[in-house]
């Protein structure tokens, strides 16, 4: 059976006192309801390794905001993909649409991230969505398509890696308001279908999965789970208080 994601993103919004706090309550609330499902949270840097203390005897797996593109070397203020495998982290986002808008991040870059995170056994959650001038220009898909087939573009998926894309709508991240479950799913298909024209039947059915993110709060997380193709979501303002959290934690059992 497939797997569901609950991936919590704390982005850069809890001191490190609170992000161990919120920690320690998800990880006490959510003991025996994750069976099922795969809950990932991803502090920010500094709050990582207490984190990580205090997840160590749940289920729940630990994740990364981002990464640097090589594995060790003179990359001031950069984020080694092998250090934060060896500090226990299994899963890093990469191509989140703040870092594009922020920082000017591009495909080649998260092409080149995705390929470094790989190598050291890291899950990457790769992050495409379009923008609300794309979506009124009808560039919706082009443009996920686009994002896709560049920041995977000669990536080889080997026999234990795996690759999680998340589909954020950049303008309904933060607003309180996501988008229509069902158009969701339509885009997902899309996203499976790049995926599967990339990497093959095989890869496309056993080593990739394709979430939801934008607005996921306990309301309307059961509505995207019961879309076909969309297997869990990428949270950001939700995941940040232990009783929404782990509301939709219960709803993935
Ligand atoms: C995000 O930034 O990845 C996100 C999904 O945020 P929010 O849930 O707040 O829209």
């Amino acid at each position: 059976m497939d797997k569901t994601y609950l991936i919590a993103n704390w982005k850069m919004q809890l001191p490190l006192k609170e992000a161990i706090s919120l920690a320690k309550e998800i990880a006490n609330a959510s003991v025996g309801f994750t069976a099922q499902a795969e809950i990932v949270l991803c502090p920010s840097f500094d709050s990582i390794l207490m984190v990580a203390e205090e997840l160590k005897n749940s289920s729940i797996k630990l994740g990364a905001q981002d990464c640097f593109w090589e594995a060790e070397g003179s990359y001031t203020g950069e984020i080694s993909p092998k250090f934060l495998a060896e500090a226990g982290v299994k899963y890093v986002i990469l191509g989140h649409s703040e870092r594009r808008q922020n920082l000017g991040e591009n495909n080649h870059q998260i092409n080149l991230k995705i390929r470094a995170a790989l190598s050291v056994g890291l899950i990457p959650i790769l992050c495409v969505g379009e923008t609300f001038e794309e979506r009124q220009e009808g560039r919706k898909d082009f443009v996920i398509m686009q994002q896709l087939n560049h920041s995977l573009h000669d990536i080889k998926l080997l026999t234990n890696d795996f690759l999680i894309v998340a589909y954020e709508p950049v303008w309904v991240i933060g607003s309180g308001q996501a988008v229509d479950p069902e158009e969701a799913e339509h885009t997902s298909q899309v996203i499976k279908q790049t995926l599967f024209d990339l990497f093959g039947t095989e890869i496309y059915k056993q080593q990739t999965a394709v979430i939801y993110g934008g607005s996921v709060n306990p309301n309307n997380f059961k509505s995207f789970l019961e879309q076909t193709t969309i297997k869990g979501a990428l949270v950001g303002t939700a995941s940040l208080e232990a009783e929404t959290f782990t509301e939709m934690i219960k709803q993935t059992s």
